[in-house]
């Protein structure tokens, strides 16, 4: 298939330069395959989203039968059990003290819901304040309003008219972590900072960066002291990636906002939330209508999404979830290695069960094309990798295998290798 053949417009694709080459026909467990029979390992996930494996028995099922009863309700003057009882168990399993649970269907609505709660909050209280501070090198949405907190860049280069001012921390890099939050300290002596978005723990499409929990545990202690919310997106890092079920709870912190997608229906459905605490519901909460939070997806809290999404929560709550977690961060930190102090790669790292490694540059000019390159080969290989730029990571489902995995590490040995010698 090639774009002539084809109407459909595939995203972040250039079609003059990435064949989309075959259909799938059929997802299992760690794999996709495709038309032509091929098992295509899918290391990163379908994008993040699958945790388990693709089409997990439990949550295909309740898909099944809440088709038997449900299709879009809408979702204001009305509710619906599944709505509820996510909502209700979500709120036992995120850190302590979020206490209401907004529906939307993606992670960048996610995230402007938490970007509205947020100068919604300020602007109910009589303080309006309209200023977002972002960490650099952040990705949360391709959205103008999420890519206004995103890092700048070719991306967005002809929406840049478009998207608002944001004040930027620095990335907190190893050993400069004061520097970041001196400069958040700084914007919140401004009094018209709003919120502090961060991913927490890995910023995952702007390259995997990875940052200690105890950076985000200062920045929200700088947020909390000058009065100012701190949102934490873990569109990504939630559901287990990380090692934990969360990030933030590494840093045993409760951000005043928590948006939520991905993983949260094990990657079955689209489905996303955005949890607050108290104040930011009670804010909103009045007589006067000019205070209603007037935010709405038509497909809001899509019942069957929800059923999935329960069923998901069903699996963490009764399967050794983490232990599978912990015993895939193992597995991953033991293949990764042999790569530490290797020449042909820079910052070698991981956080849970995601690795990441840089393939160093052999002259300027070299990493333009290096992620197509090496894309092409993997899929050759029958193995799903997506460098970002010249960053290879892997961030496979649950269920992947160890000797996935050693084929796969070998595939990035034998990658590295025939670039190195100008083959590749
Ligand atoms: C993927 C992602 C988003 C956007 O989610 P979509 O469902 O693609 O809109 C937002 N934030 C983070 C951190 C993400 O990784």
């Amino acid at each position: 298939m090639n774009y002539s053949s084809s109407p459909v417009w595939h995203p972040f694709t250039q079609h003059l330069l990435e064949p989309v080459t075959k259909k799938i026909t059929r997802t299992e467990g760690a794999y996709l395959i495709d038309e032509d029979g091929r098992q295509i390992l899918d290391l990163i996930s379908s994008w993040w989203v699958i945790t388990h494996g693709h089409r997990t028995p439990q949550i295909m099922q309740a898909i099944r039968e809440a088709t038997e009863q449900y299709d879009q309700i809408i979702f204001a003057e009305y509710s619906h059990e599944p709505a509820e009882q996510l909502a209700q168990e979500l709120i036992r399993i995120v850190p302590h003290g979020l206490s209401h649970v907004f529906y939307s269907d993606s992670g960048s609505t996610c995230v402007e819901v938490a970007l509205k709660m947020a100068l919604g909050y300020f602007h109910n209280r009589g303080e309006p304040r309209f200023k977002i501070a972002v960490m650099a090198g952040s990705y949360h949405g391709d959205t103008i309003g999420t890519m206004s907190a995103g890092e700048r860049g070719v991306f967005n280069a002809a929406y840049g008219a478009l998207l608002y001012d944001v004040a930027t921390i620095p990335f907190p890099v190893e050993g400069r972590e004061q520097q970041t939050l001196d400069a958040f300290e700084q914007l919140c002596r401004g009094r018209d900072l709003a919120a502090l978005i961060v991913e927490p723990l890995v910023l995952g499409a702007g390259g995997m960066k990875i940052y200690p929990a105890v950076v985000l545990r200062q920045l929200k202690a700088i947020a909390e002291a000058h009065g100012v919310l701190l949102i934490c997106d873990e569109v990504m890092t939630g559901w287990g990636r990380t090692g934990t079920l969360f990030a933030s709870e590494q840093a045993g912190i409760t951000p005043d906002i928590l948006c939520l997608s991905k993983g949260i229906t094990g990657g079955a459905l689209p489905l996303a939330v955005t949890l607050c605490v108290p104040e930011i519901f009670e804010a909103h909460l009045s007589t006067d209508r000019g205070r209603t939070f007037y935010h709405s997806s038509s497909y809001t809290a899509n019942p069957i999404a929800c059923a999935a999404g329960l069923a998901n929560l069903h699996i963490w709550r009764d399967e050794p979830v983490l232990q599978r977690v912990q015993n895939l961060q193992v597995m991953q930190s033991c293949e990764l290695a042999r790569f530490k102090n290797d020449p042909r790669f820079e910052n070698v790292r991981q956080c849970g069960t995601i690795t990441a490694l840089d393939v160093k540059a052999q002259s300027s000019g070299y990493l333009s094309n290096v992620a197509l390159r090496l894309k092409a080969f993997f899929r050759a290989h029958d193995v799903l990798l997506r460098p970002l730029g010249n960053v290879l990571y892997l961030m496979p489902p649950y269920c992947v295998t160890e000797q996935e995995l050693q084929r796969s590490y070998q595939l990035i040995d034998q990658a590295a290798d025939l670039l190195q010698s100008g083959k590749l």
